[in-house]
C-alpha cells in the first residue's frame, strides 16, 4: 500500500460514510487508510431505501445494479388506506441514469457488504479508536487510543453521530433527542401486497410503512413503525405486542407484518437524535461525511444515502489536487461544502418538520391537521417542492454519471 505525500487521506469511521469516501478516493488515484474502532466494519442491521443518485454513485464504484434492491413507487396514505400524496418517478432521471423509478428497498448489512468488497485489503485498519489530531503546516498527525499516529495530508471524519473529529474541529455537536423513537424490520415475503409499491402511512400519532426489498438477492419487506416518545423511555418488555397493538388500527398488509418476522433478529429500535445544522464541514485539513455533522431523523433525511454522496462529492472535488498545499485543500472543500452543506441542511431540516408535524401536534391540531392531508393536495405539494425538486436537480447536475444517449 501507498502512502505518498501529497495523495494521503486518513478517514476515520469504517461506515457507509467513511467507505464510500475510501472507494472514491481510491479511484482518483489517492492514498486510502481508513480507521475503524471495531474490529471490522459493520452494517447496522435492517432495511434501507436507496434513492437514484446513491445507486448511480455505487455502481460508478463498481456494484452492479443487478439484483442490488427492490425498484418501488411510494405513496403516502392515511391509517385507513387514503391516498394523500404519491412521489412521481421523473422520466428525465430515469433516462439521465438508465436507472428505473426513484427509490430501492435494500438490507443495509448487504449493500454495505458489497460497498466492503470493493475496498482492497490493508486500506481498513481494525480496532483503531481515534483520540483526536494535531495539524501543522504540512500535514495532519492522527492519533489513536493505544497511542500510534499516522501522518496524513487530510483527515476525514466519518465516525458517526458521536464523531470526536467533528468535536474536535467544531465544538460539542449539542445533540438532542427528537422526540421520536423507531422501530425497523424486515421480513420475507408475504402475500396479497401490490409489487413495486411502498407506503408511509400516519394515523393521527403515528407513522406505519413498509417497503418491497431485496436481502441477498431475496424478495421481501421492510416495515418500520415512527413513535412519539421521550428520550431514556424504557423499552417495552414485549415488543411484538407493543407494535402490534400499533398496527392494529392501520390498514391492511401492515398488522400482518409482525406475524412474519423473527422478533430476536430482525427488528431494531432507533432513537433518533440531532444535532443544530453546521455551516461548515471542513476546517484547515480536516473534514467530515455523514452522521459526524448531519445526523438524521425520518422523514427522507436518508442518513445511509447522504453519508455515501458526500464522500462520493469529497472525492469529485479534490480529484487532481496536490493535498500538500493546503490552499488547494481548502478550494476543494468550499466546492464540496457549496455541493452538500446547504442540500443536506435542508434535507434534514426538512425531516424534522415533518417529524414535528405528523407526531407533535396536540390532538384538536392533529385533528385540523389529518383532515386537511385528506382533503387537499398540500401534503402532495410539500413532498415534491421540499424534497423530490431538490433531489431531482443534484441528479441532473451528476452530469459525469449519466448514461451516454446514443447520438
Ligand atoms: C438503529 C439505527 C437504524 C437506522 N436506520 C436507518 C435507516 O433505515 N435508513 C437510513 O438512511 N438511516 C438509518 N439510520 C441512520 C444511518 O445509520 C446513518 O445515517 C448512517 O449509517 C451514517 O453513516 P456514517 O458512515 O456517517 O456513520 P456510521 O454508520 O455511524 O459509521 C461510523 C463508523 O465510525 C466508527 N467510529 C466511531 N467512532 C470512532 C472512533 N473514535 N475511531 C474509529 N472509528 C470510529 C463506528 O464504529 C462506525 O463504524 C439508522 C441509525 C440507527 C442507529
Amino acid at each position: 500500500m501507498q502512502w505518498r505525500k501529497g495523495k494521503r487521506v486518513a478517514i476515520v469511521g469504517g461506515g457507509p460514510g467513511g467507505i464510500s469516501t475510501a472507494l472514491a478516493f481510491l479511484k482518483k488515484g489517492f492514498d486510502v487508510k481508513v480507521f475503524e474502532r471495531q474490529a471490522e466494519p459493520k452494517a447496522l442491521g435492517g432495511a434501507v431505501l436507496l434513492s437514484v443518485p446513491v445507486l448511480a454513485v455505487l455502481q460508478d464504484y463498481g456494484i452492479s445494479l443487478d439484483n442490488f434492491g427492490s425498484h418501488t413507487t411510494v405513496a403516502f396514505k392515511n391509517n385507513k388506506g387514503k391516498m394523500r400524496a404519491d412521489l412521481p418517478f421523473n422520466p428525465i432521471v430515469e433516462k439521465a441514469f438508465n436507472i428505473k423509478g426513484w427509490h430501492y428497498g435494500v438490507l443495509r448489512s448487504s449493500a454495505f457488504a458489497k460497498m466492503l468488497a470493493l475496498v482492497p485489503e490493508d486500506i481498513i485498519q481494525s480496532n483503531h479508536s481515534f483520540s483526536h489530531y494535531e495539524e501543522n503546516a504540512n500535514s495532519v498527525v492522527v492519533h489513536f487510543s493505544g497511542g500510534e499516529s499516522v501522518e496524513a495530508d487530510i483527515l476525514v471524519g466519518a465516525d458517526g453521530i458521536n464523531s470526536k473529529v467533528s468535536t474536535q474541529a467544531f465544538g460539542d455537536p449539542g445533540l438532542f433527542h427528537i422526540g421520536l423513537r423507531i422501530w425497523l424490520a424486515w421480513c420475507d415475503p408475504i402475500d396479497g401486497i401490490e409489487p413495486n409499491t411502498g407506503v408511509i402511512s400516519h394515523s393521527h400519532k403515528y407513522q406505519a410503512s413498509y417497503f418491497p426489498m431485496l436481502h441477498d438477492g431475496k424478495p421481501g419487506y421492510e416495515w418500520w413503525i415512527v413513535e412519539p416518545q421521550k428520550e431514556h423511555a424504557p423499552k417495552p418488555a414485549d415488543v411484538k405486542k407493543h407494535v402490534q397493538n400499533i398496527l392494529k388500527d392501520f390498514a391492511d398488509p401492515l398488522p400482518r407484518f409482525p406475524d412474519a418476522t423473527d422478533f430476536d433478529s430482525q427488528i431494531f429500535c432507533w432513537d433518533v437524535y440531532n444535532r443544530p445544522s453546521l455551516s461548515s464541514w471542513s476546517k484547515g485539513r480536516v473534514v467530515c461525511v455523514g452522521d459526524a455533522v448531519h445526523p438524521v431523523s425520518p422523514y427522507a433525511a436518508y442518513g445511509m444515502g447522504m453519508a455515501i454522496e458526500d464522500g462520493y462529492f469529497l472525492a469529485k472535488f479534490l480529484e487532481g489536487k496536490d493535498l500538500s498545499a493546503v490552499t488547494e485543500i481548502n478550494n476543494g472543500f468550499t466546492r464540496y461544502e457549496q455541493e452538500r452543506v446547504k442540500y443536506v441542511n435542508h434535507n434534514v431540516e426538512f425531516a424534522r418538520k415533518m417529524g414535528n408535524i405528523f407526531h407533535h401536534q396536540p390532538y384538536p391540531l392533529a385533528k385540523i391537521r389529518d383532515f386537511i392531508y385528506d382533503h387537499t393536495p398540500i401534503l402532495n405539494y410539500m413532498i415534491k417542492k421540499d424534497y423530490l425538486s431538490e433531489q431531482e436537480a443534484m441528479c441532473m447536475s451528476m452530469s459525469e454519471l449519466h448514461v451516454k444517449q446514443a447520438g
